[in-house]
């Protein structure tokens, strides 16, 4: 049986540090702080998208597509609250996708980065991704163990 595909997520507003914060984890969010409750709704619903949500109206309505009520106003705690949910682990897409725009990332060769990185990160790195769409580029060292420490923080990893 092939493993079920990852499920994938529209953040609704209030909950933009959570959003990139699961881009980070490698689940393809897409965010939209300035939609109405309706459009956040048929947007989910036409995309297959879980909802995740701070609106209270949402929670007596009989229509809604799946969705996550968010409790907390920390975003730790509104990661773990969907991490726990939702039974999210940690994968290899960890770090694969923007933070910012949710593109997936792409290697790139390690020349032609050489202007666009710190030179001690240029000279220290092997390994580098960019996203196609903002054109940052991203490499493991410190950022990589800052975020799973973090996770860690939380109870994640
Ligand atoms: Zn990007």
């Amino acid at each position: 049986m092939p493993a079920e595909p990852p499920p994938r997520f529209l953040a609704d507003r209030m909950v933009g540090t959570l959003a990139k914060w699961l881009r980070l984890l490698g689940y393809d969010t897409v965010y939209m702080p300035e939609v109405s409750p309706a459009s956040v709704k048929s947007e989910a619903r036409r995309q297959g998208r879980i909802l995740l949500t701070r609106r209270t109206c949402f929670l007596n309505q009989k229509d809604m597509p799946p969705f996550v009520f968010i409790r907390a106003d920390r975003f730790r705690e509104q990661l773990k609250q969907v991490c726990i949910d939702l039974q999210l682990t940690v994968s290899s897409s960890l770090l694969r996708r923007c933070s910012v725009c949710n593109q997936e990332l792409e290697t790139i060769d390690r020349e032609r980065v050489q202007a666009r990185v710190p030179a001690y990160v240029w000279r220290t790195q092997s390994t580098f991704f960019h996203c196609r769409k903002c054109q940052r580029v991203y490499w493991n060292a410190t950022h990589r163990e800052r975020i799973i420490e973090e996770l860690r923080h939380i109870g994640i990893v």
